[in-house]
Order: C-alpha cells, then sequence, then structure tokens
C-alpha cells in the first residue's frame, strides 16, 4: 500500500512512552510488540499485519505472532483496527488522551490513503440512537474515490 506522508502530529510519541504505557498495563514487552509500535509510530496511515510484517527485521518473529500482537494492542487501546471492506484489518497507533475516531479516503486505483479529520456531526448519532431506543450508538466509515494523481 502506497502512503504519501500526511502531518499527523498527535501520532509522534516517543517509544519510551509507548513502552511505559504497556508496562504500566503490566503486559511483558516481547522484543516484537516493541518494534510493532516503533514501525507503527513511524507509519501515518493504517497498516495490514503483513506490511508490519514485511517491514520488521527479518526472521524477529512469525506473522501468526504479529496477529496475536495485534489483537492484544488492540484490548489495550494502543491501536486501532480499520476495514478498507477488502479482507484485510488495518492498524493505526491510538494516541495518548486520543480515542483514535478518524476517518479515511482511499484511492480504488492505487490504494493511496489519506486521513480525515471530518466526522459526521453528533446529533445524527443521537438521532439515529432516539428513532431506534439504542444506546452507546458510534460508527466506522471509510471513504473511497480517485485521487488526483490517478484521475
Ligand atoms: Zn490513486
Ligand atoms: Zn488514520
Ligand atoms: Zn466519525
Amino acid at each position: 500500500m502506497k502512503a504519501r506522508q500526511h502531518p499527523h502530529p498527535h501520532k509522534r510519541q516517543k517509544l519510551s512512552v509507548l513502552t511505559g504505557r504497556l508496562r504500566q498495563q503490566a503486559r511483558k514487552i516481547t522484543g516484537p510488540r516493541q518494534a510493532i509500535l516503533k514501525i507503527l509510530r513511524a507509519h501515518p496511515h493504517p497498516l495490514t499485519s503483513r506490511e508490519i510484517f514485511a517491514a520488521l527485521p527479518r526472521g524477529l518473529c512469525d506473522l501468526a505472532t504479529i496477529y496475536r500482537a495485534m489483537h492484544l494492542l488492540e484490548e489495550m487501546d494502543m491501536v486501532r483496527r480499520f476495514d478498507f471492506g477488502d479482507g484485510a484489518a488495518r492498524f493505526e497507533l491510538v494516541g495518548e488522551g486520543d480515542d483514535g475516531h478518524h476517518h479515511h479516503l482511499v484511492c480504488t486505483k492505487c490504494s493511496e490513503i489519506v486521513e480525515i479529520d471530518e466526522c459526521f456531526p453528533a446529533e445524527i448519532e443521537q438521532r439515529i440512537a432516539v428513532k431506534n431506543k439504542f444506546k452507546a450508538v458510534s460508527h466506522k466509515l471509510e471513504f473511497f474515490g480517485i485521487c488526483p494523481e490517478c484521475q
């Protein structure tokens, strides 16, 4: 997946802060987990487990270890999972004090990803909740289109 650099200031965290958060949660900081966080920190867009695997030093761990680590990091709210409808879960680092909620605009031709800060007005969610007698309504949403370079 091609990833053009986009500024994402809240993602720039010190690795020591991240591993500190791991430690706080009383989990063992394995070499692979620390290496995964380092890779996610260096990438402004969501990565698949396979992309993370490809970016890790050879022989550090196998793909199954990465799948397990991503599941654990997601449970710890350190990464957020995104689904672009192609069957591959993608992960992004969640900043401290940030719920990680945002959306992406994905080019259907070259897979370029743009980070989108805009979101639905809260009234829409409230209206949907009230209308259907639901509580704690949230949403997941990604946008697709054709980027300027592919037009
Ligand atoms: Zn494109
Ligand atoms: Zn993102
Ligand atoms: Zn949203």
